[in-house]
């Protein structure tokens, strides 16, 4: 899949292949991943007023004290899915926000449900999506803390918001041999790895490496 949102200037292409190079110097490898990054129109989850920062190596503001996370971050988090989990057929994520981190994943999985808890980012990132054609997603103004439970078990599940503890009906939610990427912690947080065996209810934990992230709130927000 390709989308075809060109830009100029500071969102052109020449503008995203400097990011790219960047994300591999930072250590990414995956190709998959970086193509689908150089494709996708980060810029277009963005208030027009930020758009032209789009590209850069930091975290933006996307409203209701919200970030769209650094461009390492969604690659670094989306290299580990793809790459710890052997082949995936759906994923959840909880925490949409803009929407980016969704787009990107939409076109490297067969299907994504995501979840968010305020009402009027999910609204926003549901219209994206739809100028984007992306007709792999299935969205939902909820609390992720309780996952997506008809649509699982998941053999991925991403949070782009960090709770103290892991939640475990997210753990629950894990089809066997599936992945958990969830950063955890409050002043001081790491991205985590929860690999569920495949042949019993067991969980692996990997520590990956610090990580800034929004808090996870629990209930919903209109
Ligand atoms: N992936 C997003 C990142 C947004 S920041 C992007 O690419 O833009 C994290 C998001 O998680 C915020 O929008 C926040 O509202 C949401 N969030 C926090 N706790 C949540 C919860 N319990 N359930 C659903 N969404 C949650």
């Amino acid at each position: 899949m390709s989308l075809h949102f060109q830009g100029v200037g500071m969102t052109s292409m020449r503008t995203r292949e400097r990011m790219i190079q960047r994300l591999r110097e930072q250590g990414i490898t995956d190709m998959r991943v970086l193509d689908v990054m150089l494709n996708t129109p980060r810029h277009l989850f963005l208030d027009e007023a930020l758009a032209h920062r789009a590209y850069e190596d930091t975290a933006l503001p996307i409203g209701h004290g919200q970030t769209l996370s650094q461009p390492y971050i969604v690659a670094r988090m989306t290299e580990l899915l793809l790459g710890t989990a052997g082949k995936l057929d759906k994923v959840l994520e909880v925490g949409t926000g803009s929407g980016y981190q969704t787009t990107v994943l939409a076109q490297l999985v067969p299907h994504v449900y995501s979840v968010e808890r305020i009402k009027p980012l999910q609204d926003k990132a549901k219209e994206r999506l739809r100028e984007l054609s992306l007709r792999n997603v299935s969205l939902k103004h909820a609390d992720g803390g309780f996952g997506w439970p008809e649509m699982g078990p998941y053999k991925g599940i991403i949070s782009t918001a960090a709770p103290q503890a892991v939640p475990e009906e997210l753990l629950k939610q894990l089809a066997p041999g599936g992945v958990l990427v969830i950063p955890l912690g409050g002043r001081e947080q790491h991205l985590h790895l929860f690999i569920r065996e495949e042949e019993r209810e067991n969980y692996i934990t990997r520590v990956i490496e610090p990580v800034k992230f929004v808090p996870f709130l629990s209930g919903t927000a209109r």
